[in-house]
């Protein structure tokens, strides 16, 4: 495996999980069903499970969804995060019902004494908090149009509540400081990082449908991991949250940070390959995708299809099994 160099971050028990400290980066996802109807959100959490989701959020919009925690945390095995907006009630009572983690966005969760009410009723239940800032909620950043000021409105946001939290002596926090332009996202991050130690948890928020919010997302998150930077992930996409699974452990896996499961090399085939290659390769996906999840193989595999000699026996001979036509 191949270990960039990752920024020494604190650790932060999430549940059985730990974020940070060198653990290796942590692949979430976040429930799109309605909260309030539990049985349907436990069905999409299973779901998440088997394709390798390590850690759910979901939406608490009212105290109808906040009283499903404990019975949707009887039906999963991954820890599950509360994300909250507009009422600080809503927060103390998932924390009553034993939620794994909050997330909040203080540019919308009210005034400082709301979060600091919140922070104690944490600190007591030891429920960790992600300082979740998004562009589109804070209201500083419109100030602003160039992405240097914009990465700094969005870290300075993060380091103010984050000074609130830490005045209780609560260190158990994750930071995300997303937007939309990667610019902005990068900057936010690696300025944050220079302040605080805290696990980082990266994203690319409102990076669009499964195709262009994949790549964009692979972008952004890859500068930053590259750098050493993040701990834990989402690759938000507007799509079946499973994909976002499916692209974030693709995402680790092609650098290196994630050493398990299945990898498939193939060429892009030309003029020598004398095989449908894009057939086989596509079929050979088909029949290997239960392998992809990368709980289900403690140990890597990697298959090589290569569509001729020229590459063919070099990449072949990397890979557990090898052809190449
Ligand atoms: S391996 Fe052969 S067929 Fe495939 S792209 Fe290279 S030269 Fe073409």
């Amino acid at each position: 495996m191949k270990f960039y160099k990752r920024m020494q971050t604190r650790k932060v028990n999430i549940g059985n999980v730990t974020i940070g400290g060198g653990s290796p980066v942590v692949i979430q996802s976040m429930t799109n069903t309605n909260s309030s109807d539990w049985k349907a959100t436990v069905k999409q959490i299973k779901q998440l499970e088997e394709a390798g989701c390590e850690i759910v959020r979901v939406s608490l919009p009212d105290m109808e969804s906040a009283y499903n925690v404990g019975k949707i945390k009887k039906n999963i095995k991954i820890p599950l995060v509360a994300d909250i907006h507009f009422d600080y009630r809503i927060a103390l009572e998932a924390i009553k019902r034993g939620i794994d983690k909050l997330r909040i966005n203080p540019g919308n969760i009210g005034s400082k004494d709301k979060v600091e009410i919140l922070v104690k009723e944490a600190k007591k239940a030891h429920v960790p908090i992600r300082i979740g800032i998004n562009a589109g909620s804070l209201k500083e950043i419109h100030n602003f149009t160039d992405s240097v000021s914009r990465a700094k409105a969005l870290a300075n946001a993060a380091l103010d509540h984050v000074k609130i939290l830490e005045k209780h002596s609560f260190k158990d926090i994750v930071v995300s400081l997303k937007a939309s332009n990667i610019d902005t996202t990068v900057q936010a991050y690696k300025f944050f990082a220079t302040k605080r130690n805290y696990p980082l948890h990266l994203g690319i928020t409102e990076a669009g449908s499964t195709f262009s919010g994949t790549i964009k997302s692979a972008a952004g998150l890859g500068i930053m991991l590259y750098d050493g930077i993040g701990d834990t992930l989402r690759v938000s996409l507007t799509a079946d949250p499973v994909e976002e699974v499916k692209m974030a452990y693709f995402l680790l896996q092609s650098m290196g940070l994630r050493n398990s499961g299945l990898e498939i090399v193939s060429c892009p085939t030309c003029s020598r390959c004398q095989v449908d290659l894009i057939k086989i390769v596509s079929e050979v996906e088909k029949k290997t995708s239960a392998m992809k999840n990368l709980k289900k193989l403690s140990k890597p595999i990697k298959i090589a299809m290569m569509g001729c000699v020229v590459n063919g026996p070099g990449e072949a001979k990397d890979a557990d099994f090898g052809k190449f036509f």
